[in-house]
């Protein structure tokens, strides 16, 4: 049996929810269907999930998020009339709204999380009923009353593992199974959510508990590409790669699939295929747990601006013991995350995303390096660029290195830092941001052209 998610952008509409329908309705393997709450019809638009999450900070201030309440109203009653469905669903749903909204806001996280997976829960009632106008057996089942419970940690969830055991019932279940994606509830009962964009969670994880073939992630792209098409022009779509593959690209940048979305899945050995709604006969991308490549090929290279470096050098650097430990401990104190650190002889540069690092956060770090670590010299750069190229053919492949930095040298762009070695199956460079584009097409041309 195959698990099929429909992310936002597939429930947006009428019509593309009637293509949801008609692809599952064309395979019988496609036993269980999760789906998004409506997302953006158009760029102007705004996702039902970031209506709700309005209406609960009106709630919050004290307002009766009359606006709020309506305008989430209207989207659903727009595609159950575009369906042609009855309007009893529309009464239902605002009644619905109203116990939500009424509810004891005092605990701001379960108040708001109530409110944020009403929009799932309101599209798999209505794409359960759309599948039964269409004569298919289908029945809306809520993550309650399969047993999906997750931990209380309000709009950041986890998976209870006792979970499994009732969720994998869903195998035997008759008819197509629409599940609601990204909330169930905590042992006390309580509605809960996982982070935004958790639908995904939800599809691997009923995947992963019915030990399904495949799990089928149906989103608003072909495939998912060898570089950013926006750099690269009609870049190769990648038809397979590992998870491992996965995660390195999407450290810088690539997204794919929300992260906590592949593990269950993989752990379970379920292979997971990202695929387009509104072109379903295309081949999309599969990801696995391990794929046959061959050496010397990369499959992406990722690259995402918005890094900064704070340089730390100190003579003897070298012969201090504790010296890293005390710099990272800084960092932790401060609440911020490094994403690299690369060190030399009486060196050491902290790479962290600049967002986390505001003008206030620097002051304080680099004050405390200073004046704590008795340092030479402490500085802050900003418009670093990460260029990943990820490949397993790459382990072990002789020439690599000399490929990519070669590409860098006819682009004209000077690398700023290098790391290669921590992962066999990615090189990292960072660059300045500005140098970005014509590295990017320079390196795809000697990894992919070629
Ligand atoms: N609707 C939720 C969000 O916008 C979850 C999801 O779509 O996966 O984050």
């Amino acid at each position: 049996m195959k698990v099929c998610k429909f992310g936002g952008t597939s429930m947006a509409d009428a019509k593309v929810i009637g293509q949801a329908c008609d692809i599952v309705q064309a395979d019988p393997e496609r036993r269980i269907m999760v789906v998004s709450a409506p997302g953006k019809r158009d760029g102007g638009d705004r996702k039902v999930t970031d209506l709700l999450i309005a209406c609960a900070e009106a709630r919050l201030r004290g307002e009766d998020a009359a606006a709020e309440k309506r305008a989430v109203l209207e989207r659903f009653d727009a595609i159950r009339s575009d369906l042609g469905l009855a309007d009893d669903f529309d009464r239902e749903i605002a009644a619905d709204l109203d116990a939500r909204l009424a509810a004891d806001p005092k605990h701001r996280g379960r108040f708001a999380d109530s409110l944020k997976a009403a929009g799932e829960d309101y599209a798999a009632r209505l794409v359960a009923a759309e599948l039964r106008r269409r004569g298919a057996a289908a029945r809306y089942v809520s993550p309650r009353e399969a047993g999906m419970l997750l931990s209380d940690e309000y709009g950041n969830a986890q998976l209870l593992p006792e979970s499994y055991a009732s969720l994998a019932k869903l195998a035997r279940a008759e008819g197509i199974v629409v599940f609601p994606g990204f909330f169930g509830h905590t042992r006390a009962g309580e509605v809960v959510t996982f982070p935004r964009g958790g639908s995904d969670i939800t599809g691997s994880i009923l995947a992963a508990a019915v030990q399904a073939d495949l799990y089928e992630n149906f989103t608003d792209v072909d495939s998912v590409f060898a570089a950013n098409p926006a750099i690269v022009p009609g870049p190769e779509p990648i038809r397979e790669l590992t998870y491992h593959e996965m995660r390195e690209l999407s450290y810088a940048g690539f997204n794919v699939l929300h992260e906590e979305a592949v593990i269950p899945s993989i752990r379970a050995g379920v292979p997971i295929c990202v695929k387009n709604t509104r072109r379903p006969e295309g081949p999309g991308t599969r990801i696995v747990r391990e794929r046959a490549y061959e050496a010397g090929r990369a499959v992406g290279i990722a690259s995402a601006e918005g890094f900064c470096t704070i340089f730390v050098s100190k003579y003897l650097m070298n012969r201090e013991i504790g010296f890293g430990r005390r710099v990272l401990q800084i960092f932790e104190e401060e609440g911020l995350s490094y994403e690299h650190m690369p060190s030399g002889i009486d060196n050491l540069s902290i790479i962290l995303r600049e967002q986390a690092m505001s003008p206030e956060a620097e002051r304080h770090v680099t004050k405390r390096l200073r004046s704590e670590l008795d340092t030479e010299d402490v500085s802050v750069e900003r418009g670093l660029a990460l260029i990943m190229i990820v490949g397993e053919g790459m382990r072990y492949a002789v020439g690599m290195a000399a490929r990519a930095t070669a590409a860098f040298a006819r682009a004209g762009v000077n690398i700023e830092m290098m790391n290669q070695g921590s992962s066999e199956i990615s090189m990292m460079f960072g660059v300045k941001a500005v140098d970005l584009p014509k590295a990017v097409q320079s390196l795809y041309k000697a990894f992919f052209k070629s």
